[in-house]
């Protein structure tokens, strides 16, 4: 069994994720790169390892059962347990999402990434997180997600588009975070849900205005949570966020 901390960060050959992998590298851990796509993935372990991360590829697509069977058995025979979880991976879905003009497949399509794939790659894991003595599992989500900003009352309290199938993606994230942590509770095992502002990234255009690097930093925070951490609260960099 591997005597550095392992942690497995899903979709991280870009953006939020990539930065995320490169930062907990940079702490000496070996970084498990989740990638559905082969040579994105390659790519991305390629680079991190030039930049003297211990890095390895994961192919793994969040909303396939076999691909994420699959990858909880790399990791088995890699690592032999999982320390950190950093459930990235996500879509935005095709837009414009106004509720009274949604296809309601994307709504489907949305929610079976961003929040049926955090359940699946979780539960996957969790065998191996048990066998780790400070497990964390990290959930990137939004506060776009969080129902309290949503219903400020000017509008500029109001993060985010009106976005009926991606927003509600990560408020239904945030309830599940919720439901691990009190399913969790007596356990080792942290879990925590973090926003990483807002990110210039493919998956909005690129018009977001912090860095990826900026974006990763809360997952970096959550991933080395002290054992008498929080659970089942929701972060920023300032701090916590209301749901
Ligand atoms: P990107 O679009 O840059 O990256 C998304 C990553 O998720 C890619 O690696 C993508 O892989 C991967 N992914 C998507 N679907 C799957 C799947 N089915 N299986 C495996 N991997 C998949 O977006 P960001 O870096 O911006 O987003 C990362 C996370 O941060 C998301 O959960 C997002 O919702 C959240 N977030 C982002 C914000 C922002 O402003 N950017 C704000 C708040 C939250 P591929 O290259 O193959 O598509």
């Amino acid at each position: 069994m591997s005597e550095r901390t392992i942690a497995l960060v899903t979709g991280a050959n870009k953006g939020i994720g990539y930065e995320i992998a490169a930062g907990l590298g940079a702490l000496g851990w070996s970084v498990g790169v989740g990638a559905r796509d082969d040579q994105r993935r390659k790519a991305a372990v390629e680079r991190l390892r030039t930049a003297g991360v211990d890095a390895f590829g994961v192919p793994l697509d969040v909303t396939d059962d076999a691909s994420v069977i699959a990858a909880a058995r790399l990791i088995e025979e890699q690592a032999g347990r999982l320390d950190v979880l950093v459930n990235n991976a996500g879509i935005a879905g095709h837009m414009p999402q106004e509720p009274t003009r949604i296809d309601p497949a994307t709504i489907r399509t949305v929610v079976e990434t961003n929040v049926i794939g955090v359940i699946r790659v979780t539960n996957a894991m969790m065998p191996l997180l048990r066998r780790s003595p400070s497990p964390r599992i990290v959930n990137m989500s939004s506060s776009v997600g969080s129902l309290t900003l949503q219903s400020g009352t000017t509008a500029e309290q109001r993060t985010g588009p009106v976005a009926v199938a991606y927003a509600p993606s990560k408020t239904f994230l945030n309830a599940v975070t919720l439901q691990y942590a009190r399913d969790l509770s007596g356990t080792n095992i942290l879990i925590n849900a973090g926003c990483p502002g807002y990110v210039a990234t493919d998956l909005n255009g690129f018009h977001g205005v912090r860095t990826p690097e900026q974006g990763a930093a809360i997952a970096i925070k959550l991933a080395i949570l002290p054992d008498d951490g929080p659970t089942g609260q929701f972060f920023d960099d300032a701090g916590v966020v209301p749901w």
